[in-house]
């Protein structure tokens, strides 16, 4: 499989990852609703999403195996947006919900300009990936409205407030999408 980088993340140094801490807030902190009214929680926003809209199961079928421990793992196309125009590439980019290892397909695909990781908040360098704690350059942690667990997702848009995102939930199996605002 094509890649530019692959490492590892250490999920303890990233707030949010797994199961939800018993005391976690219902929504992130400076938002006065609460998901109670028909909005998702997302990373910075509330996204209305109405019951009639129902639920989406994960294409578990498109699922591809872990380079490090082989279990089927959501991935992410790697693409290249130009003047509006977005190009697929055959590379596929990842975070391994189950073990941590990350891959990216291409070392260009459009996440914005970020100097500060979305995981642990550590100054990044020029480099695919946080020296800190291993999280790829434009991916963050995305809560499952569903079931909570938290999961990293690219975000590619993140670094300007904007938390457009797919998220498959590998727990309960339920895709969320996160709509781009900018
Ligand atoms: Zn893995
Ligand atoms: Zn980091
Ligand atoms: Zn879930
Ligand atoms: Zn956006």
């Amino acid at each position: 499989m094509v890649h530019a980088f692959r490492g590892q993340l250490r999920a303890d140094r990233i707030p949010g990852i797994g199961a939800p801490a018993a005391d976690a807030p219902d929504a992130p902190v400076g938002h006065e609703l609460d998901a109670s009214a028909g909005y998702d929680v997302m990373a910075t926003t509330l996204q209305w999403r109405p019951d009639s809209e129902g639920v989406e199961a994960v294409e578990k079928h498109a699922w591809t195996p872990c380079h490090e421990c082989a279990q089927p793992i959501p991935t992410r196309r790697d693409r290249v947006e130009r003047g509006g125009e977005l190009r697929e590439l055959d590379s596929w980019s990842y975070v391994c919900p189950f073990c941590g290892a990350t891959q990216l397909g291409s070392a260009e695909n459009s996440v914005d300009e970020q100097s500060v990781c979305h995981g642990c908040t550590a100054a990044l360098d020029d480099g695919p990936a946080c020296g800190a704690c291993g999280l790829l350059r434009g991916w963050a942690v995305a809560r499952c409205p569903r079931c909570q667990h938290g999961q990293v997702v690219c975000m590619p848009h993140l670094a300007v407030m904007c938390d457009a995102y797919m998220l498959q939930c590998v727990t309960c199996e339920i895709v969320t999408y996160s709509f781009c605002i900018c």
